[in-house]
């Protein structure tokens, strides 16, 4: 299995390559050069397996002779081993055609420790067999930094720098960045919002000297494997319902694009999937998308949902490369306009191939806040605002077509967001038992500046010593 750059000029690299590499060296990102199928048969006989196996048997064909089958079964069942429930993925009904697919029962209570989780064993056992080390530099806003410093903390094979927004981030999310004790992980506060903090990571990624001297490895969301390893619960949810001989939707809270992308490679790979709907908050560049044609930045609204306050989407590119037919030149000369004028129009062929798939719907703060306390009210259910996003928009989905079963995914647990949440139903959520001390340890974290440079030399410094 090769993977190829979305912005087609990258040399082509293995999926054990294309994981520790994250950005392509054209600035693009890595796609398999073909997606493997699943027939109706193989969906089929996911029924009633393990998390652990569907994801063995999904993500193997992509993997390819990488990892023997032994070493892709020992990473997946130490990844999720942690997790807080069985069925790591478990489906809970909102509503006659309405289910919920909680992402949240990992060690930092949101969907990236699916994968944060999994590519830290890879990472491990990759860099164990090359005898290499790598510096990890991440940025996030929220949730990925704290899965990625719980999921590294402690391995000897890597460093792990994670740049979040100063004062951006909510008590918990910053919290779990900043009390582990492990030395090889770093929780950087930058002087800025998301966007900076991707952006100074792409800088970091494109300045060839300091990428390759101090090994720099990505494992943001548009690392391929993450991508790979979120395709996996699309599968087990679908097959829950009844898949391949029911269609199944699915709504996801989207910021920077990888979560819903993953859907789209499981309906690629021959899951029966009718919608895949994009919710955002009211930072909705993607809705804007959907509905204008047109890609273009207004500037990032703080909101009671940080984890998608996100206008430059990253994994859109992805979408971008299938909707204009895998032209990488074409996709090239989107992200050159983005980054010189601010937005790109989107052609009519490639809406329509973007339409094909998507739907989009957004909700802003008062409609967030509004269906935290509707789901509570008829269904008991504590929805985190991110969740609360997704199930409005699938509502409005369901108002149209109420047919094919709507899946939400809930991308965080209501405790990692206790403010909103208190706010909109008067319960303040709780933290697990086995987080319950998270508020008394102590915190680790250094300032720095919106600056390259500065970015730069602190991580030499640290990884030198
Ligand atoms: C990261 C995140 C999202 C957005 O996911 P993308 O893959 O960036 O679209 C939504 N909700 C929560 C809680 C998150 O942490």
């Amino acid at each position: 299995m090769k993977y190829v750059s979305t912005r087609g000029n990258a040399p082509e690299l293995s999926f054990a390559d294309a994981m520790l590499t994250g950005l392509a060296r054209d600035g693009g990102l890595y796609v398999p050069a073909e997606i493997p199928q699943m027939s109706a048969e193989d969906i089929r006989a996911l029924q009633g397996l393990s998390y652990e196996e569907t994801a063995f048997r999904v993500m193997k064909p992509f993997v390819g002779d990488c990892f023997t089958d032994e070493e892709l079964r020992g990473c997946i069942d130490r990844a999720y081993a942690g997790f807080g429930h069985t069925a790591r993925a478990p489906l809970v009904q909102l509503a006659p055609n309405h289910f919920l697919l909680e992402l949240f029962h990992g060690p930092t209570l949101a969907f990236k420790d699916f994968a944060m989780q999994l590519i830290g064993q890879l990472f491990q056992v990759e860099l164990t067999k090359r005898g290499e080390r790598v510096t990890i530099v991440g940025a996030t806003s929220g949730d990925t930094g704290s899965a990625a410093i719980e999921a590294f903390k402690g391995l000897d094979a890597v460093d792990v720098f994670i740049l979040y927004p100063h004062g951006r981030v909510s008590e918990v999310q910053r919290r779990q960045m900043t009390t582990p004790k492990e030395s090889n992980v770093h929780a950087l506060a930058l002087d800025g919002d998301f966007d900076d903090c991707q952006a100074r990571l792409k800088d970091m990624f494109n300045h060839f000297e300091f990428r390759d001297g101090v090994k720099l490895a990505g494992v943001n969301s548009i690392n391929w494997a993450r991508v790979l390893i979120q395709v996996v619960y699309y599968f087990t949810a679908a097959a829950s319902l009844g898949a391949p001989d029911r269609k199944i939707s699915f709504t996801v809270p989207t910021g920077n694009f990888g979560d819903i992308f993953a859907g789209f490679i499981a309906k690629q790979m021959g899951l029966p999937i009718d919608r895949l709907v994009i919710a955002t908050n009211q930072n909705d560049i993607l809705h804007r998308c959907m509905e204008n044609a047109e890609y273009r930045k207004h500037g990032v609204t703080p909101s009671i949902s940080p984890s998608m306050d996100i206008e430059v989407s990253s994994n859109f590119e992805r979408a971008l490369f299938w909707a204009h037919d895998k032209d990488g030149a074409a996709v090239a000369v989107l992200m050159d306009e983005l980054k010189d004028k601010g937005g790109f129009a989107i052609s009519d062929n490639a809406m329509s191939a973007l339409s094909q798939h998507y739907d989009s719907g957004m909700a802003d703060e008062a409609t967030t806040s509004a269906t935290i306390t509707a789901a509570k009210a008829e269904t008991g259910e504590l929805l985190c605002p991110h969740s609360a996003i997704g199930v409005h928009v699938a509502n409005q989905q369901l108002a149209k077509s109420s047919t094919t079963p709507m899946v939400t995914l809930a991308t965080a647990h209501p405790a990692k967001f206790p403010a909103a949440v208190e706010e909109a139903t008067g319960i303040h959520p709780s933290l697990p038992n086995r987080m319950a001390d998270l508020y008394e340890r102590s915190e680790r974290v250094t300032q720095v500046p919106n600056d390259l440079t500065a970015l730069e030399t602190l991580i030499q410094e640290r990884i030198a010593k």
